[in-house]
């Protein structure tokens, strides 16, 4: 089998995290390359274990989205809906087998596929009750989805869903760029609706319009749908409410431009561009005692475990 090549490929997520702690972009895309590999050096295999390790906050928004694709990929394919009860069931099953496997450990057995805590790794001490809220809490939101005006609504008129979850590349510039939509509904009036899911307690105005406007960015261009036919929604299912966002052409205008730039931030900090070659020195960590690194799926790796 061919070697994958470690190319810079933009990403909301990847400029975020461009944005925060250096070293921690750098353990992301270049450090742990090649972790998964049998003869991988130990300290590239660590790298990369640590950068599939989630946290019970984000697990919590994994499990309910994958409730979501699940059940929209039933309707879409023709299949019955997914009854709430079922979804519930399963999404609550699958969070327990989630948990085994990362207490006992198997999960390393296959860190690509399974799922690791950063609570668990680092063993960190626990609140009383937490793991039993957060069960408590996944079922709350998939109840909250089930019920959401949009989510029925996408029941009503599968075979309008344009996209689902699929991981989708595409060039901007001298760049390619990675989105993911959580579902991209038809209009039935030549236009679309970008539907995104959060499920987390906080969720910066600003940041989810950035990635609404790339996401119109990918509609326009690729898809060739017209901007002003274009409406984003972002459905808080932990809140119980949905916002309307503006995708036009200066809000996709605004997304070309910072990928623009933040690459050229990023390619300024390799040793080789072409190469897409990075050296550790050139991506310092953050002052010691930061409060950032007590949360950091890195920190072992870092020696700020
Ligand atoms: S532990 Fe701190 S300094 Fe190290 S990568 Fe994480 S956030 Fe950065």
């Amino acid at each position: 089998m061919a070697d994958f090549v470690n190319e810079l490929v933009w990403s909301h997520s990847r400029a975020r995290s461009f944005a925060g702690c250096r070293r921690a972009y750098w353990f992301a895309y270049y450090g742990s390359w090649g972790g998964w590999k049998d003869d991988a050096p130990a300290e590239v295999r660590d790298t990369w274990v640590q950068k599939k390790l989630t946290s019970r906050a984000m697990w919590t928004g994994t499990v309910v989205h994958g409730a979501a694709e699940y059940a929209l990929r039933e309707v879409r394919e023709g299949r019955e809906a997914v009854a709430v009860e079922d979804a519930v069931r399963g999404a609550v099953a699958g969070a327990r087998r989630d948990m085994e496997g990362s207490v006992s450990g198997a999960w390393l057995a296959r860190p690509a596929k399974r799922v690791g805590f950063r609570e668990h790794y680092y063993d960190e001490p626990e609140e009383a009750g937490a793991w039993t809220a957060a069960i408590v809490e996944i079922e709350r939101q998939v109840r909250a989805l089930w019920e959401s005006r949009p989510f029925r609504r996408l029941h009503e008129v599968p075979e309008r869903i344009r996209e689902l979850e699929e991981l989708r590349r595409f060039p901007v510039g001298d760049v390619d760029v990675y989105v993911v939509l959580d579902v991209m509904v038809e209009d039935g009036r030549g236009g679309a609706v970008i539907l995104d899911w959060k499920t987390g307690s906080h969720h910066a105005e600003e940041e989810i319009a950035a990635q609404l406007g790339v996401y119109g960015l990918y509609a326009t261009a690729v898809l060739g749908l017209p901007a002003d036919r274009l409406t984003a929604m972002h459905v808080n299912v932990r809140h119980d409410t949905t916002t309307k966002h503006t995708v036009d052409a200066a809000a996709i205008e605004s997304a070309r431009e910072r990928i623009r730039s933040t690459t050229a931030e990023m390619r300024s900090k390799l040793v080789d561009v072409a190469g897409n070659v990075a050296a550790r020195e050139d991506y310092p960590t953050l002052p010691a005692g930061d409060p950032q690194c007590g949360g950091c799926g890195f920190r072992g790796i870092c020696g700020r475990r």
